[in-house]
């Protein structure tokens, strides 16, 4: 991941293609994708054309294996992608579930037949990915989930609904999670790839759902109403669609932490940048020395938050991230975001509080970073369970 601007730190896994891929995602970002940002807020969903075009440079599925497509990378890869994006500013493209859970889950757990059906698509654009597992009636608490799914011939018919869905609103790949034995908690979870373009019968998609943040990005309802799933499209094993979750997570983790770091150091670039030029009692604000000292905390918190989400991600490429440690990079990186992103918007006095400075953008995506890929209170739960 490079460093522009804030600091000299090369994170130990860097090496010089990470810099090449960086320019290409950032000069994708943008050149192509923000100077649409305004019209792409207000019609609430990315264009589905800025995926196809990610595809046709490369960029989606880096960690793909080549034979389905992909870039034949790994999660750096990933995180190079991630953190360009949003270190630019860029929210629209759902690229952190699509690239970074999606195309994982088929990857690791699909049938070679699987793999070649929807990993080429994935990566072209040409399919965009999404994963449903939080249901209306609750979230935090998966094995209760009460969508199920019923063998009928070569089909399974799936009946329930899932909210909060990032990518919802335009997916064509849904990987759902299902009960199929009703019986059972976590043994009776299975996950079933929903292929949803062109909305078939049985299958509906609710509004796009209002946020205070993310505007440009699809977050939907999806409801499921006697839909017919081919029996071929189950994702590894019947019931044991928890554990492959349970797998998954700590990388959903990490792409999450990419994220928060990502933001905070585009909210401390973004702070120096204008407490230089702004002047209050005739020097600029970054003359007073309280300025600094916030700013020179922010930047602390940022280097330090980049060390450890490293580290993660060195134990990651080893297989050897667990999931305490994960969710402890959630937490942490995701509340160092938040209290950035706040600290770093008060520089900007009343400015930092209108829309026309990405800081209130910031700010105001920032605040699902805590909710999202298992609350911070399941993150703190997670963690206790081993001391
Ligand atoms: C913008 C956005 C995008 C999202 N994208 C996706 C997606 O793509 N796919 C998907 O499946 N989901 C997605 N989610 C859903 C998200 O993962 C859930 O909102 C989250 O897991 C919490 O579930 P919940 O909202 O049902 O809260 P609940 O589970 O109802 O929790 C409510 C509160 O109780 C607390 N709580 C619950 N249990 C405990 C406990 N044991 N101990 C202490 N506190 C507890 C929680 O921390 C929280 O503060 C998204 C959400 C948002 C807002």
């Amino acid at each position: 991941m490079p460093t522009p601007g804030l600091d000299g730190y090369t994170p130990s896994w860097h090496k010089p293609e990470h810099d090449d891929l960086a320019e290409l995602a950032r000069d994708f970002f943008t050149k192509e994708v923000l100077p649409h940002a305004d019209r792409l807020e207000r019609q609430g969903h990315p264009d589905r054309e800025h995926y196809r075009r990610a595809g046709e440079l490369g960029l989606l599925g880096l960690s793909v294996p080549e034979e389905y497509g992909g870039g034949g990378g790994d999660f750096t890869h990933e995180a190079v992608l991630l953190h360009e994006q949003q270190h630019v500013g860029e929210g629209s493209l759902g690229l952190a579930v699509h690239s970074g859970i999606v195309n994982g889950y088929i990857a690791e757990y699909g049938t070679d037949e699987q793999k070649r059906r929807w990993l080429p698509g994935l990566t072209s654009g040409d399919l965009i990915g999404a994963i449903a597992m939080t249901e209306p009636g609750g979230g935090s608490d998966l094995q209760a989930l009460r969508t199920k799914a019923v063998r009928d011939g070569d089909d399974y018919v799936v009946t329930g609904s899932k909210t909060f869905i990032t990518n919802g609103g335009l997916a064509d790949l849904v990987i759902l999670a299902v009960k199929t034995d009703t019986s059972q908690g976590a043994a009776g979870i299975s996950l079933l790839v929903c292929e949803v373009s062109g909305d078939p019968p049985g299958f509906r998609r609710g509004r796009l759902l209002e946020k205070i943040g993310l505007h440009s990005n699809d977050t939907a309802e999806l409801f499921f109403d006697d839909f017919r799933v081919p029996a071929g499209n189950l994702l590894g094993a019947e019931g044991g669609g928890f554990f492959q979750m349970m797998a998954q997570l700590p990388q959903e983790r990490l792409v999450i932490g990419v994220g928060a770091v990502a933001a905070m150091q585009r909210a401390v670039e973004l702070a120096v940048a204008y407490a230089k030029e702004r002047t209050a009692f005739g020097k600029t604000v970054f003359a007073h020395q309280n300025t600094r000292m916030v700013l020179a905390d922010c930047a602390t918190r940022t280097r330090a938050s980049r060390i450890f989400l490293d580290d993660c991600i060195v134990r990651h490429a080893r297989g050897e991230l667990d999931v305490p440690t994960a969710a402890m990079a959630k937490l942490w990186l995701t509340e160092g975001q938040c209290e950035v992103v706040d600290r770093c918007l008060q520089v900007f006095g009343g400015y930092g509080y209108t829309t026309e400075y990405p800081i209130a953008k910031m700010y105001a995506d920032a605040r699902v970073q805590k909710i999202y890929g298992g609350t911070n209170e399941i993150m703190k739960e997670l963690i206790a369970r081993v001391l």
